[in-house]
């Protein structure tokens, strides 16, 4: 490909926590797992096709401090920086990349991030030498500004527009192989760990309260544009998928084309996915499992019927349940996504959950209905473009510390009981594991703060 001259580089920036930012949520890590930047990742395809001379530097899984990323930064010497920016841990991010551009005047600066994409003018106030936000991390918009076209995706300081919702079909290049042939990330969930992350839609139809997803839009990638993206992980000889959409399979007829395409290309990948246990059926779990798929990750909540409906979320525990039955039955390994501290008794007794011990027991003895594999209990806040705005969203963010450390003792609880360890004792048959068993193992056992 010929090189336009341009040198871009994509950048996760410095962290002493653990932190993810992509995909507009920003949040700490729970264990030693590390997130593909998937907005860079993305974005990276636009610019290799267009020429651009590529480099990225992810400093969080690299654990590099400040100092020595400016360096490199400036040793780079590239035109345009994309950084992520994240609400956990804004500050930090805020004074680093204020710090960057003194350092390097000349260096035009574009962010991309749940604050940076729900709050701008926040933001361009905090960092003033930021030129603009991306407000859909799936399009050109960055690259059509730069090159001096009509972009409505790109928010600048002089625009005063609102950010453009997704609709209808969409499409964007695969990554640049520079820049996914360098992933060393792991997830626990796979036999061979180290795994590549796609898209196949972006946003979410749904419309629960407590989430920004849906803010954005919802729209869905051309299967075409897909398979590439599969072609690309095949040809960088990765065995492990991990489909980032927020709610995958949503549409039956679309799940079931997209299937059919790539067991027609003959794709052999173990796959993961995240969707919501409502969406699929018996027919969807038994192909998904015919295709590969090891884990879905199920966006639960709770076993509180009314509080999800007060959240605009109505699911009945049991669908849930029969789904999480199906899954076993057609060998497909559960995660059950909780929020934790989503009842009816919150609302009740706020401002002070008085009786957690009552609610502990409820959301445990579901817990062991669902039997699943994996659990990730869930503190609420009010992210970027969220508001509590239900009683019940209300009276769990103001209980959050109480609810963090209800969190991780359950958590404990359930990954120390005998029997989950005995069932994940067969992962010490695949030996690429057993390094982020250990690290796994030793967060555990750290005493709930
Ligand atoms: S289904 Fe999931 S991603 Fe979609 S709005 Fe609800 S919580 Fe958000």
């Amino acid at each position: 490909m010929k090189n336009n001259g341009s040198k871009i580089l994509f950048l996760n920036p410095p962290s002493t926590q653990q932190v993810f930012r992509d995909c507009y949520c920003s949040d700490i890590s729970k264990g030693p797992f590390f997130i593909h930047p998937l907005d860079l990742q993305v974005q990276s395809g636009w610019f290799a096709q267009a020429g651009y001379e590529i480099e990225f530097i992810d400093a969080v899984i690299e654990h590099a401090d400040a100092e020595e990323i400016t360096r490199r930064i400036l040793l780079l010497k590239a035109d345009v920086v994309l950084s992520l920016i994240g609400e956990a841990v804004y500050e930090n991010d805020c004074r680093f990349l204020n710090e960057l551009a003194i350092q390097n005047p000349n260096q035009r600066l574009f962010l991309t991030g749940d604050i940076a994409r729900f709050e701008p003018q926040k933001v361009f106030d905090a960092i003033p030498r930021a030129e603009g936000i991306l407000m859909d991390f799936t399009s050109a918009g960055l690259l059509q500004y730069l090159e001096g076209s009509t972009h409505e995706h790109l928010m600048t300081r002089e625009s005063n527009g609102s950010a453009v919702l997704k609709k209808g079909s969409y499409s964007h290049p695969v990554a640049s192989e520079k820049f996914a042939g360098t992933y060393t990330y792991q997830l626990p969930f796979f036999r061979t760990p180290r795994y590549y992350s796609l898209l196949s839609s972006y946003g979410c139809p749904f419309r629960c309260a407590y989430c920004n997803v849906h803010q954005v839009g919802y729209g869905v990638r051309e299967t075409d544009s897909v398979l590439e993206e599969m072609r690309l992980a095949t040809r960088l000889r990765f065995k492990s998928l991990y489909w980032r959409d927020p709610t995958f399979m949503v549409d039956k007829k679309r799940t079931f084309d997209l299937f059919d395409a790539w067991r027609a290309e003959r794709f052999s990948f173990e796959w993961i996915a995240y969707t919501r246990p409502d969406v699929v059926d018996e027919e969807i779990i038994r192909r998904a499992a015919e295709m590969g798929c090891g884990t879905l990750l199920f966006g639960v909540e709770t076993y509180d019927e009314k509080s999800l409906k007060q959240a605009s979320r109505e699911m009945e525990s049991e669908k849930v349940r029969s789904v999480f039955e199906l899954a076993r039955k057609y060998g497909v390994r559960t995660a059950s996504f909780i929020l934790v501290g989503m009842t009816e008794q919150i609302k009740a007794e706020s401002p002070k959950f008085s009786d957690m011990t009552q609610y502990e027991k409820r959301l445990s003895t579901f817990l062991d209905s669902l039997d699943p594999d994996y659990i990730s209990l869930n503190v609420f806040h009010e992210r970027p473009g969220v508001k509590a705005n239900t009683p019940i969203l209300q009276a769990m963010e103001s209980q959050r510390e109480a609810l963090r450390v209800l969190a991780s003792r359950i958590t404990r609880r359930f990954y120390l009981h005998p029997r989950r360890i005995a069932r994940n004792l067969v992962r010490l048959l695949y030996p690429k594991q057993w390094g982020l068993l250990l690290k796994i193992v030793y967060r555990l056992i750290l005493p709930a703060r």
